[in-house]
């Protein structure tokens, strides 16, 4: 690995990459090649703050593969972004999408920021600026970004704005994640979340546990995690436990997750509200529970806390949420974890709903993308679970050896230029 990639997460995106190729015996020469990102740029953001002062962030987007066609990754808006976390997230988009059959490759983007600590205007002219960095390596044929931790529809419009300003006429299949009055699809904003609680009622049915008996706690409550509570509690699951960055709700009988919801739409912090006990963060991992799904940061469940775990399912909604140590003692005490290329692939295949549709200037119903969403999902989790019986191995194994192996395939088809 060369040093300027070197970060926990990208060690673990590496390490999972090299335990998995040693089992399906790669060929050594793919081996180097799909471990280095095909291509990095790193961009110096100066932006007039609005106190007239000059300030410069540092941006990234990471294109890790597009054998398989153009690359696609989420855009992450966050104080601790660096360019090795943003490579191991690229990593794991690409055998995501080909995991799920769609004809992308992976990337990512991000920039060293706390959005919530700038103003409009000011996140504007950063996304703006961002945009036109990153100008030379997206667009719908190229790479095409998305909503990812600290970016929101509006992010996307002023980047796809921005893209549409620099080539002269409208693009709206150069982003997804849109508002739906530019493009955007019906059904993207939830996606992820609707495919979290659809990969995890398959793994319910596998377990032979009904949706009546479920009990769910759920790290992180944005776009992913607060959607995906809302669906799980309309489906008729108990939501006993829920939180933000500052802190979790709990109620072993089950939390008001639509007021919840609302309220929290409105502005109002978990921690204001009186809707259940207040946990800390550390606290709600271990509450007992059917299902436990992180849906925040990476490496929250580590060697650390593994062994006191109290749930039978995890589901693993955030990228990279379980260090290599922690997926070992969770196997041991076999816990069914759905891994994250997997369980939050529901994002990836609307964003590839709302591109066909960019490109095709064709808008579909939201009853055929949760119908095309739904199959998808439940081909991929039943290939998996199948593969994983047939070669006795782990979900995260079987799910990993299907994304390299069709990524594999790609290669060797088109063989090396020169
Ligand atoms: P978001 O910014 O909308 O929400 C993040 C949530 O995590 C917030 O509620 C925040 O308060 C909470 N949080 C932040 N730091 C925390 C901490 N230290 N402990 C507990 N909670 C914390 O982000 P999102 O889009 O919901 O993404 C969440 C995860 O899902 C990320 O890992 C992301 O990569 C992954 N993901 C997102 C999408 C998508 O479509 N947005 C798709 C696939 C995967």
């Amino acid at each position: 690995m060369i040093a300027e990639f070197d970060h926990p997460t990208f060690r673990l995106a590496v390490a999972q990459f090299d335990q998995v190729a040693e089992a399906m015996n790669l060929d050594t020469n793919l081996r180097e090649r799909l471990k280095t990102p095909q291509r990095s740029l790193v961009v110096a953001l100066p932006i007039r703050m609005d106190d007239g002062t000059v300030r410069v962030f540092h941006g990234y987007r990471v294109q890790h593969d597009s054998a398989r066609g153009p690359s696609k990754g989420g855009l992450r808006y966050h104080q601790d972004v660096t360019l090795g976390e943003v490579a191991a997230l690229a990593m794991w988009m690409t055998w995501k999408t080909a995991l799920a059959g769609l004809p992308y490759g992976g990337a990512k983007g991000g920039i060293t920021v706390d959005p919530h600590a700038l103003s409009l205007a000011e996140l504007e002219r950063l996304t703006r600026r961002y945009a036109a960095e990153v100008f030379p390596l997206i667009g719908p044929d190229k790479d095409i970004p998305a909503t990812d931790i600290g970016t929101t529809p509006q992010v996307m419009a002023w980047l796809m704005d921005t893209y549409s300003q620099q080539v002269g006429f409208s693009v709206p299949g150069a982003v997804t994640g849109k508002p739906l009055a530019i493009g955007g699809s019906l059904g993207r904003e939830e996606a992820t979340g609707r495919g979290v609680v659809d990969f995890t009622i398959e793994a319910l049915r596998h377990k032979g546990i009904s949706l009546e008996d479920t009990s769910v706690v759920i790290q992180g409550f944005g776009n992913v995690g607060s959607h995906t509570a809302r669906i799980f509690s309309e489906a008729g699951a108990r939501v006993v436990g829920v939180s933000d960055v500052a802190g979790g709700l709990f109620n072993p009988k089950g939390l008001p997750i639509d007021e919840i919801f609302q309220q929290h739409r409105l502005g109002r912090p978990l921690q204001d509200m009186k809707a259940g006990d207040h946990v800390t963060n550390d606290e709600l991992l271990t509450l007992d529970c059917t299902v436990l799904i992180p849906a925040a940061l990476s490496e929250q469940i580590t060697e650390k806390n593994a062994g006191r775990l109290r749930c039978r399912i995890l589901t693993e909604a955030a990228n990279g949420p379980t260090t290599l140590e922690a997926d070992a003692i969770l196997d041991d005490r076999d816990v069914f974890i759905i891994p994250d290329i997997l369980a939050n692939s529901g994002g990836v295949i609307v964003s590839y709903f709302e591109w066909v549709q960019d490109v095709q200037r064709f808008f579909w119903q939201e009853r055929d993308i949760r119908q095309r969403l739904q199959e998808l999902i439940t081909t991929a989790f039943q290939r998996t679970l199948c593969f994983a019986e047939e070669k006795k191995t782990t979900m995260r194994i079987a799910a990993l050896m299907n994304g390299i192996d069709r990524v594999a395939q790609a290669h060797t088809a088109r063989g090396l230029y020169p």
